[in-house]
């Protein structure tokens, strides 16, 4: 019987078995893959520390620390979670585990295009994370995939280092975005709309260097930020009976404990405005310390 299971291995994870490690937990964690969504960033330069460094090595520098506190990390996918407070028994593929408290930190995946070559250029021009990247594009051109408000404030965020953003979306109006926005991006000289397009072939061989529209265009680009939303991970947290909100998010309190006792969440996976790696670390460690109070609760009331 573990005191505390995370499932997940990206930044919300490690850091919250950093912290259950660190609190003399007895940890796990469980993760289809290291690293975590992470791990496929190729410049990693808004986590304090390091001016710069790549995703992987980050995510691996994460788990090398956890790993040294004596936490177990094993790399499976879990299929099922029951049980209730302080007994839950987690179906991975491959084996099952008992642990007292579980931290939920699954992430999201970003909806892709589904064009070839796709993931062969992320990291090279395509991008899923303007808050992540748009500083490599410092006067240059780049396009902005998608119509709805994350879109929209990609493009204006865009715009303060790239010299000419194009939006393409394959409606002929933007989907429910603040207006506020709306005003923002017709007024600036340098974003330009293109309605009723799809982009149906990326180009450039070891790099991007434009993509072809489905009206017959071409246009020449160094990047390309893909904002067709994405879809949280909450499956697991769906057949606990764990409260999601409309928009497919775990709903937690500000101590990251859900509406299940001995269920918290972090990250990406729950409903917080600002997915990065740094917030998702903060929620982990939130997460990890609302599982030690609710275990020492618990001990006090044994004794
Ligand atoms: C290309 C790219 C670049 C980015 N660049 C930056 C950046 O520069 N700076 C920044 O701060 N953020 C960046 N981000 C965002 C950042 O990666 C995420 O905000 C962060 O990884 C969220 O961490 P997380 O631990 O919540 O989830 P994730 O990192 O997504 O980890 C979730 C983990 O849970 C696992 N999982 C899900 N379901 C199961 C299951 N049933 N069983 C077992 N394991 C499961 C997943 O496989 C995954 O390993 C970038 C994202 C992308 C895609």
């Amino acid at each position: 019987m573990y005191d505390v299971l995370v499932v997940g291995t990206g930044p919300a994870g490690y850091t919250a078995a950093l912290y259950a490690a660190r609190y003399k937990l007895d940890t796990m964690m469980i993760g289809e893959m290291p690293g975590g969504l992470i791990s496929e960033a190729p410049d990693v330069c808004n986590f304090p520390s390091r001016k710069s460094i790549s995703g992987m090595e980050l995510a691996n520098k994460m788990e090398e620390q956890v790993k040294e506190l004596g936490v177990e990390v094993i790399y499976d996918k879990v299929e099922d979670i029951k049980g209730n407070d302080d007994d839950f028994t987690i179906n991975a593929l491959r084996e099952e585990y008992k642990t007292k408290k579980v931290i939920l930190a699954t992430g999201q995946d970003r909806r892709r295009l589904g064009l070839d070559r796709e993931s062969k250029l992320t990291g090279r021009g395509v991008s899923y994370c303007a808050t992540c990247d748009a500083a490599f594009y410092n006067e240059k051109t780049v396009g902005v995939v998608g119509g709805g408000d994350a879109a929209l404030a990609s493009a204006l965020l865009l715009v303060e280092y790239a010299d000419k953003v194009y939006i393409l979306y394959r409606k002929d109006s933007f989907f429910r975005p603040e207006p506020i926005r709306v005003e923002e991006v017709e007024q600036n000289d340098n974003i330009e709309t293109i309605f009723n397009v799809n982009v149906d072939e990326l180009l450039g061989e070891e790099k991007l260097t434009g993509v072809k529209l489905n009206n017959g265009e071409t246009l020449e680009l160094d990047g390309l930020f893909i904002e067709i939303g994405s879809i949280p991970n909450n499956v697991l947290a769906k057949n606990l009976g764990v409260k999601i909100v409309d928009n497919g998010y775990i709903n937690t309190d500000e101590y990251r404990r859900t509406n299940i006792p001995g269920i918290y969440a972090a990250g990406d996976i729950i409903d917080s405005p600002l997915k990065q790696a740094i917030t998702a670390a903060g929620q982990g460690a939130e997460a990890a310390a609302s599982a030690y109070e609710d275990i020492q609760r618990q001990r006090v009331k044994d004794e």
